[in-house]
């Protein structure tokens, strides 16, 4: 096979921090010395600058935009990743007398359900590892007590690649809860379905750094004034994300990503029918021929941003690893929990990187299947 890479940058596959836009980083690099009316680098300024509070108050105008989040909703930008919402959620949402619903439908769900534990009462609505976390639950396999503070779900399984095409719906007022870390801006999302969404940015929506929580206002007055000052959403939302001093690089890079999704891809629509195209060209080729490429996910949980599958055996596994390195592909191994290969295919890959990893899927099941 050919491979025509048109710079020194690889084939990025990575599941996180994954490939950003090149436009992006373009544009990071052109303004890093000296950023427009800053005369001086956006690494060096006050986060209580009046150009640092543009650039925060210009992310969140875009993300609103982008999603188009509703008025009574907060959008609230945080650090220490998703692993510390896993803790923050239940210590803002869940109060003493209740108890909060965990859908297990992978890796990160039991994460930040063994979190929520140490918090407060916990009851598991659904849980997928009978088939090693392969699918979603039909509506009718799960239900959801009115009485409980919250339901959590993981709307994209990043290590199993599996993920939710259409957002949930909750019968009853129970809010929904939502770790959307690697699948945040894949699609438009309905945000009024959901009390609280949040993600750490570094895999669809900026670098590490940056945690974005986005709440509706009621559930503010549920955090109570003797958490810990940073643990507390209500403290941040009053202090408009400048609490601390937040990660204002990842900000700046975050309402760039935002940008090049409005005015070059051209909304959350057209880069839902982009993630479409880009994660059907490997999966017809899994469908080709199951018993060589054996996807993880059942078919129609499958995720268009983390494409899971093993090859027929570990050998197999190594010697195609060895061919995608060599024809400048990387990030290809499976989570080290699972194995296997996963080819995460965010926002920022382009079509024409995912084409070439298909070529290869093509070419070495042509030599090696038997
Ligand atoms: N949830 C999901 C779905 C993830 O993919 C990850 C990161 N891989 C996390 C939570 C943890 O994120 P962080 O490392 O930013 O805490």
């Amino acid at each position: 096979m050919s491979l025509n890479v048109a710079s020194d940058r690889c084939l990025n596959f990575s599941a996180g921090p994954a490939a950003l836009p090149l436009p992006v980083l373009e544009q990071v690099q052109s303004e890093l010395v000296s950023a427009p009316g800053c005369g001086a680098s956006i690494l060096e300024i006050s986060h209580r600058s009046k150009q640092f509070k543009e650039i925060l108050a210009d992310a969140e105008e875009r993300l609103r935009d982008l999603l188009a989040i509703p008025a009574n909703y907060r959008v609230l930008f945080l650090q220490g990743g998703a692993r510390l919402q896993f803790s923050m959620v239940p210590m803002n949402l869940l109060g003493a007398d209740s108890h909060a619903a965990y859908l297990l439908s992978g890796s990160w769900g039991k994460k930040g359900l063994e979190q929520a534990k140490k918090v407060g009462a916990t009851e598991i609505v659904w849980d997928g590892a009978d088939t090693n976390y392969d699918r979603l639950p039909t509506d009718s396999e799960w239900s959801v007590d009115p009485k409980a503070a919250y339901l959590h779900i993981t709307s994209n399984e990043t290590i199993q690649g599996v993920q939710f095409a259409k957002d949930p719906t909750v019968a009853n007022d129970v809010p929904l809860v939502c770790d959307s870390s690697s699948d945040l801006l894949f699609r438009p999302v309905d945000v009024g379905q959901y009390g609280l969404i949040y993600a750490c940015a570094q895999k669809n929506a900026g670098p590490a750094g940056v945690t974005l929580v986005i709440i509706r206002e009621d559930l503010l007055e549920r955090s109570q004034a003797s958490l810990p000052g940073y643990l507390n959403y209500s403290e941040h939302a009053k202090e408009k994300s400048l609490y601390n001093t937040p990660p204002t690089f990842a900000i700046y890079v975050m309402g760039l990503v935002a940008r090049w999704l409005q005015e070059e891809v051209g909304g959350l629509a057209r880069m839902h029918e982009r993630n479409l195209a880009k994660a059907k060209l490997l999966y017809d080729v899994i469908d080709e021929s199951p018993d060589f490429y054996a996807g993880h996910a059942q078919p129609a949980d499958r995720s268009l941003m983390n494409v899971t599958f093993r090859l027929p055996s570990d050998e197999l596994q190594a010697e195609f690893l060895a061919e995608a390195a060599s024809h400048n592909m990387s990030g290809l191994a499976g989570h080290r929990s699972v194995g296997g290969i996963r080819a995460s295919i965010y926002n920022a890959m382009p079509h024409a990187n995912v084409e070439t990893l298909r070529e290869l899927m093509v070419d070495f099941r042509s030599r090696k299947a038997s």
